[in-house]
């Protein structure tokens, strides 16, 4: 094929829904020997749903009341936060308290209901960090997040939880951990799919090139995608910050691209020879990129590939 100039390869790249940030795109992208995919909201959709909820019963009761509880504090937390696990708490929260609404219809009398019917309240001194978030509801700071982040804030994980947080990783699903007054009340299980067509992408991409799937989360989760066909490599258990530093360490076996999501790719982004961020992508991560991919199709980030070979960077 006639290579493309510049101007045709973005509007090549643009026709499949591929919007170039920087036209080095055109010159790196074909020298890629190593594609680093992030795990949640790459490879898989992002679109996180809450499938339990769990909670301390020391007394063997049921432990609803704590369930609707801990889903209403984090709810309302969440509800701040831009992460894919947020937004599966926040909506899980809201909808519970649609449902308590409906039942009580106008008479708040249950116990859940006096709390989740009440999961508009203000949160108070939001903050975010890369494994989780945390803010004052109701008068006490609720953190919700990764496990082990909620036992380094000094909260602890009762035996119990524990175990049900295993569990969870065994199954390829995420916890996440809430707590307040120095201990974690409940965790909250949530899932995730990998992308339609993903197979067929990672088969693209690996075509002359090392597929290394990059993660925070541990264990099943991670672990799934270690027999895929054309992926070579898994890093499990890479906290945000250190996402950046094993995209460098890669760089020692040649030219690496990065796809990512969420804001806390955005340094491994930048840090790529090339920065691929899926459509999903908040602001900050797409400034970091050097393509944008709209749509949610992973095979399209293999094109992204094909037509920065197609085009030759060297025209005038
Ligand atoms: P990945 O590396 O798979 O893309 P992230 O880096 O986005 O995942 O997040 C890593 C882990 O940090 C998540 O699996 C989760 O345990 C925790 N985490 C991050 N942000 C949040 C949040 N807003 N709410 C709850 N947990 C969070
Ligand atoms: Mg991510």
């Amino acid at each position: 094929a006639t290579p493309l100039s510049i101007a045709a390869g973005v509007q090549a790249a643009a026709k499949r829904g591929i919007v170039v940030v920087a036209e080095t795109l055109f010159e790196d992208a074909p020298d890629v020997d190593v594609v680093v995919l992030d795990k949640t909201g790459t490879l898989t959709t992002g679109s996180m749903s809450v499938e339990e909820v769990v909670v301390e019963t020391p007394d063997g009761s049921t432990g609803d009341d704590s369930a609707g509880e801990v889903l209403a504090r984090a709810g309302a937390v969440e509800s701040l936060s831009e992460h894919p696990i947020g937004a599966a708490i926040a909506t899980e929260a809201a909808e519970a308290v649609a449902a308590v609404a409906d039942e009580a219809d106008g008479t708040d009398s249950t116990a859940e209901g006096k709390f989740a019917g009440e999961l508009a309240v203000d949160v108070e001194g939001f903050e975010r960090d890369r494994r989780g978030v945390s803010g004052v509801v109701a008068g006490e700071r609720v953190a919700v997040g990764h496990p082990e982040w909620c036992h380094e804030r000094g909260l602890t994980v009762p035996e119990e939880l524990e175990s049900r947080i295993t569990d969870a990783e065994r199954r390829g699903e995420v916890p996440v951990a809430v707590g307040w007054d120095g201990r974690v009340r409940g965790v909250i299980v949530v899932g995730d799919a990998p992308r339609e067509r993903w197979l067929e992408a990672v088969d693209t991409l690996a075509d002359g090139r090392d597929v290394v799937v990059l993660t925070g989360d541990e264990g099943a989760s991670a672990d799934r995608f270690r027999a895929v066909d054309g992926i070579d490599q898994v890093f499990a258990g890479v906290p945000p910050e250190a996402k950046a530093e094993t995209v460098r360490r890669l760089q020692a076996r040649g030219t690496v691209a990065m796809v990512g999501d969420g804001s806390n790719d955005a340094p491994a982004l930048a840090a790529a020879d090339v920065g691929i961020a899926m459509g999903s992508a908040t602001t900050l991560a797409t400034d970091a990129a050097d393509a944008v991919v709209l749509g949610d199709d992973l095979t399209a980030v293999a094109e992204t590939f094909d037509v920065a070979s197609g085009t030759n960077s060297r025209i005038r």
